[in-house]
């Protein structure tokens, strides 16, 4: 029998290459700092199955790509997608893509688009910390101020979209947040553990691959 699984999993491999202390990503800086900053000292390979993940969320993208583009939703027009987006600050440059820049038509107004795929959009009462910050920085650095999280449940496609109100003083937190994560792996100093001083990001410690060089503060 041919194995279908083993099939995808060549498809999907890539090389992976470590990260490289100076060049970050809005996409993590909303999570654990001491996380981030593990996966830039202590690199792991990504798991098979996490890959599957990343590339359902394309496939998703890809969906809503087409669905902003299509003939018959004439209120919006797909301006942008996959947008790379690079800044530089002193001694590192933070690098990502930002997934659409839509325009709606009613009122001329631009407006980013961060798409998210999920499990099941029902439980979803408003956007992820970690998606509110990415957005909040991308609003911040294009001078577009206005954006959506948009999720969209891999199950059925049913989505749920939240606008994203924009603040300056957010966006200048974040760039802060980027060079303490720059000092911290530049210094060798390890960041205190984030995500259990906070109750709503505790949830991430369950899923963290460094839980247990954490628990020992190893360095
Ligand atoms: S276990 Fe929790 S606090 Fe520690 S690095 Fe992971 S996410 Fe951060």
């Amino acid at each position: 029998m041919i194995d279908f699984n083993r099939l995808i999993e060549k498809h999907l491999e890539r090389e992976s290459r470590p990260k490289q202390i100076g060049r970050y990503y809005p996409s993590e800086i909303g999570t654990c700092l001491r996380k981030i900053w593990y996966s830039y000292k202590h690199p792991m390979e990504t798991k098979a199955e996490l890959t599957k993940i990343f590339e359902l969320g394309n496939i998703l993208h890809e969906f809503v790509v087409d669905v902003l583009k299509s003939e018959k939703n004439k209120e919006v027009e797909l301006l942008e997608e996959e947008l790379p987006f690079q800044k530089s600050y002193p001694g590192f440059i933070v690098s990502g893509r930002i997934d659409d820049l839509i325009l709606l038509k009613e009122n001329n107004t631009k407006i980013l688009v961060e798409v998210k795929s999920t499990k099941s959009v029902l439980p979803i009462g408003e956007a992820q910390d970690s998606h509110k910050t990415q957005l909040q920085l991308y609003m911040h650095a294009t001078g577009v101020h206005k954006g959506i999280v948009l999720y969209v449940d891999k199950n059925n496609l049913q989505s749920k979209a939240f606008e994203i109100e924009y603040s300056k003083e957010e966006g200048e937190k974040i760039i802060e947040r980027f060079k303490q994560l720059h000092t911290a792996l530049t210094s060798d100093l390890l960041p205190t553990a984030e995500a259990k001083k906070f109750e709503n990001k505790q949830w991430l410690c369950r899923f963290c691959d460094y839980a247990e060089k954490c628990e020992k503060n190893e360095a």
